[in-house]
């Protein structure tokens, strides 16, 4: 904790495993007394960089780059890149922390980092953010690589922002590599990739229903977040019959009870990837909608709530909000949504809770899909991949079946997916020796 000051949300993430891993280790001799948990609390190496650019009125800005290159036991570095004006060591500790777990369950060889920058892309022209991107990757690219680090996409970081950072890489390095993940179809990109993150949540969803006899069709769903993940948790939810009734941006949400289908989800992909505007504009198109200015979705009855948005964007009043309206299922698309009081109160109450580190690597897993086409340097179809990332969802359930299972016959997801997380990690440190 002294080491670690000001530090709140990677605390969080690391009691968060702590707290079950340390009993796990306790009673498992071979894990005993190598500081495994100590080894893995602390990153490899961190780069911290000053990233200078200039604005179209000629105004030079200075913005802080970084990246958390956090285990690197079982495959290189592998995690997204955040452009966010609340990025800080704290965020991005917490998330390559939480990396290193959920890339050990999706089965690949993927160790865990992660990046980014205090640099807010919202307001700002292309030119604006090809200047900043380039100029971020004149530092970074000295420290990633194909096998060493492999940058994604994450908040702020999408399909246009991977491309400029992909491209000055290539002129830097004079390399065509599969140094960043998320690229487009034209040049290395894998299909389903943009999917991934939110079709992987539904479909570990649906494990998690199928196990209880249940199913997605003609559920209630609440989706927070309009962007990457929440877009395409919706498209899926709405594919297997269910009605997504409520998304929501950082300015508030809107309800529509008749559900987001996927005509009106293109409405909003509209809004928010080509217009960049607000969720409050889909009233503009369906008036019949309903707009709360400020509001989380968390007080929408629903009978499966999927926080897609960012870090602790669901407190335990709105956990007890969810649990007096029956939610059934709350899945984490986005990463550590749930603060740890609201986790207590869904396991106190018997709702089927998934955290992210499980419910949505889907996205990292199919990251390490486009690696291994990019290797080959071939191109697998929309079926393989979709199929691939069905199969890794359904593996990673069944991980934290494994370890998470209780008394009763059913599955603490939390403590499941941290002690599989940590097994294979632990193996490969502890067969590597102290380095
Ligand atoms: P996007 O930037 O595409 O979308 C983020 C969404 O969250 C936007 O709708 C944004 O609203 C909203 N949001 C941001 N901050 C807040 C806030 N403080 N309160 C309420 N809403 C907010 O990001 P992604 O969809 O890619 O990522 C969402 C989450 O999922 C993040 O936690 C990310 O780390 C995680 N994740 C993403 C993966 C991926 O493949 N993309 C993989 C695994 C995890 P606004 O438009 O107003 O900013």
């Amino acid at each position: 904790k002294n080491k670690n000051r000001n530090e709140d949300e990677f605390l969080q993430a690391v009691y968060e495993v702590a707290e079950i891993v340390i009993p796990f280790i306790e009673q498992t001799p071979k894990y005993q007394n190598r500081m495994l948990l100590e080894r893995m609390v602390e990153p490899e190496r961190v780069i911290m960089f000053r990233v200078s650019w200039v604005d179209d009125s000629g105004k030079v800005l200075v913005n802080r780059g970084f990246r958390v290159e956090f285990n690197s036991a079982i495959g290189p570095y592998k995690g997204g890149l955040r452009f966010h004006p609340s990025v800080n060591l704290s965020i991005l500790k917490f998330s390559g922390f939480e990396q290193v777990f959920k890339n050990s369950l999706t089965s690949l060889p993927l160790g865990g980092g992660k990046g980014g920058s205090d640099f807010n892309p919202k307001g700002k022209s292309d030119n604006e953010v090809m200047r900043f991107c380039q100029s971020f990757m004149s530092e970074l690219y000295r420290h990633i690589g194909e096998n060493t680090d492999v940058p994604a996409g994450d908040m702020g970081v999408g399909a246009r922002e991977i491309g400029f950072l992909f491209g000055y890489y290539k002129k830097l390095k004079n390399e065509f590599t599969g140094v960043l993940t998320g690229k487009g179809l034209s040049y290395g990109g894998s299909l389903i990739r943009p999917e991934a993150t939110g079709y992987g949540c539904v479909y570990f969803i649906q494990s998690m229903l199928q196990r209880i006899n249940d199913a997605i069709k003609n559920k209630t769903v609440v989706i927070s977040g309009s962007g990457n993940v929440a877009q395409y948790a919706c498209e899926k939810v709405t594919e297997l019959g269910g009605k997504v009734v409520a998304m929501s941006d950082s300015s508030g949400y809107i309800y529509d009870k008749e559900g987001i289908n996927t005509e009106k989800l293109k409405v909003i992909m509209t809004i928010k990837n080509e217009n960049r505007g607000r969720i409050q504009d889909y009233l503009n198109t369906y008036k019949q909608a309903k707009y709360f200015s400020g509001e989380r979705p968390w007080a929408v009855p629903c009978d499966i709530a999927i926080p897609c948005a960012t870090q602790n964007e669901l407190n335990k009043e709105e956990a007890e909000v969810l649990v007096k309206n029956k939610v059934l299922v709350v899945a984490e698309g986005a990463n550590m949504p749930s603060t740890p009081d609201a986790i207590a109160v869904f396991q106190n109450s018997n709702v089927l809770f998934a955290p992210g580190k499980a419910a949505n690597a889907g996205g990292v897993a199919t990251s390490g899909l486009e690696m291994s086409q990019n290797a080959i340097r071939l191109s697998w179809t929309k079926e393989e991949v979709d199929n691939k990332l069905k199969d890794i969802m359904k593996h990673i359930h069944s991980s934290c079946e494994t370890y998470g299972v209780n008394d009763i016959g059913g599955v603490d997801y939390v403590k499941g997916a941290n002690i599989a997380g940590f097994v294979k990690v632990a193996d490969a440190i502890i067969a590597q020796g102290v380095v």
